[in-house]
């Protein structure tokens, strides 16, 4: 089946018993033993089954296999936040005394995590100088664990070439693992490319209405541990933190996710509610046909913008350089992503004014809602760097950062207009898109 026919039904048949059709809402904790051979069992991991909600549960349950599908994986695990995921993703295969090997284009918070966090427990992130294969794989030594890269940075817009990352891994007998939030699997599918793991923030683009934390570690299932079983002993050994069984040997391709669940999420706990699950899958049921909409309203926007007299440039995800084009051909069908950035005629004034005139956009920190959001990095999440800070990490005191919703595209161009006819008073001129767009209804 096709995407848009998965995202509704993947994970989930009518239940039995009850016949309820939406998913239920399976608000326990703990599931009751038919005996106590039955409870040995389950906890041996002799026959599948729920034990107790940081485990597992039957409405997450659900939320995880459609994730698995949507990506081409064998198993997914899904998580309280995108940076759980993220955390343990690599805390599965990573032990302190190894690195890993990341790009540096990079969420803030990864960034923090790789930086700050891992390396006080011990494991070294190593960000290599560029994002390609190469200047990757000249950090890889025989204490790497793993590759790490963002299909499209967020917020630097790049896209991975995550077929090269994913070969300068394998060479080096590493699992790359890579972070598809905002591509979502309806973009890119980085398994299909060579990926081991794929996370996400569900909090996103798969949530879709700014309403509900969550986070997925997808695994492939095709990354053959036990050719590596010298760096990854945790997955192909006894685990002693699970009375002694071997992943490889109980779960063959599902090895992965199954350490991840009984190990990082049943000891430090950062589940997803079963409430949340069920939110999450209301908002994948329209990943698709949403991600098209963002993406033709990004576009739109776009186009509007580098034509408007009062806008002095505007970069958009797979079109700001010749590799760029190539890589959003190559890994997004010649499509742009679900954000841009762009600055008007002036500088921190002008971005300021245009920031507090906006009616329709939300000024937050977030991407991925149904609603237009906006930010002015100089005036909020940047202000305290100072002008030489911002220049070093890219931020203009004139730019806008917009993750353009599914409104209708007259609305949004409108509220646009009218906020840069506010920030730049003096610059005479109006869009020639906006009479475009609304004409064409
Ligand atoms: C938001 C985001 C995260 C973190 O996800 P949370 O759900 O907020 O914890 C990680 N990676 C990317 C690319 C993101 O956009």
């Amino acid at each position: 089946m096709r995407d848009e026919t998965l995202s509704i039904h993947a994970g989930y048949e009518t239940d039995p018993i009850t016949k309820s059709v939406a998913v239920p809402i399976y608000q326990t904790v703990a599931y009751e033993f038919e005996s106590a051979e039955h409870g040995a069992a389950l906890f041996d991991l002799e026959v599948p089954g729920n034990i107790y909600t940081r485990l597992s549960n039957p409405t997450t349950a659900v939320l995880e296999r459609r994730i698995a599908v949507l990506e081409g994986g064998v198993d997914a695990l899904c998580v309280g936040s995108g940076m759980a995921a993220i955390h343990y993703a690599i805390a599965n295969v990573a032990e302190a005394g190894t690195n890993i090997v990341s790009t540096p284009q990079l969420y803030g918070a990864t960034y923090t995590l790789f930086e700050h966090v891992l390396r006080k427990q011990g494991i070294d992130v190593r960000f290599a100088r560029r994002d390609g294969p190469a200047d990757v794989e000249s950090l890889i030594d025989e204490n790497t664990r793993a590759v790490y890269c963002e299909s499209i940075g967020n917020p630097g817009g790049g896209i991975a070439d995550i077929e090269g990352l994913a070969e300068v891994a394998h060479r080096n007998g590493l699992p790359l693992i890579v972070d598809n939030t905002i591509a979502t699997p309806i973009l890119l599918k980085p398994i299909q490319f060579g990926a081991d793991v794929v996370v996400h923030s569900l909090t996103k683009f798969v949530g879709g209405h700014g309403t509900t934390m969550g986070g997925a570690i997808v695994d492939s299932g095709n990354f053959p541990w036990t050719q590596h079983s010298h760096r990854f002993p945790m997955l192909t050994k006894p685990e002693a933190a699970y009375h002694g069984v071997t992943y490889t040997e109980q779960y063959g391709r599902g090895a992965y996710v199954a350490r991840c669940r009984t190990v990082c999420q049943r000891n430090t706990g950062a589940i997803l509610a079963p409430l949340s699950a069920f939110l999450l899958l209301q908002g994948a049921e329209t990943l698709a046909l949403r991600v098209e909409r963002h993406l033709e309203n990004t576009e739109k926007v776009a186009e509007f913008l580098s034509r408007h007299p009062k806008v002095a440039w505007c970069e958009v995800i797979g079109r700001g350089s010749a590799l760029a084009r190539e890589l959003s051909l190559k890994y997004l069908r010649g499509r742009s992503g679900p954000f841009l950035t762009f600055g008007l005629r002036g500088g921190f004034e002008e971005g300021k004014r245009f920031y507090n005139a906006l009616k329709l956009f939300k000024r937050l920190v977030n991407i991925g809602d149904a609603k237009s959001l906006a930010c002015h990095p100089a005036s909020t999440t940047h202000r305290q760097l100072t002008e030489q800070e911002l220049a070093q990490v890219g931020v203009k005191p004139e730019m806008i950062r917009l993750c353009i919703g599914i409104e209708h595209i007259d609305d949004i161009l409108a509220d646009l207009d009218q906020a840069l006819a506010a920030a730049c008073p003096s610059i005479a001129g109006r869009a020639p898109a906006l009479r475009l767009a609304s004409s064409g209804g």
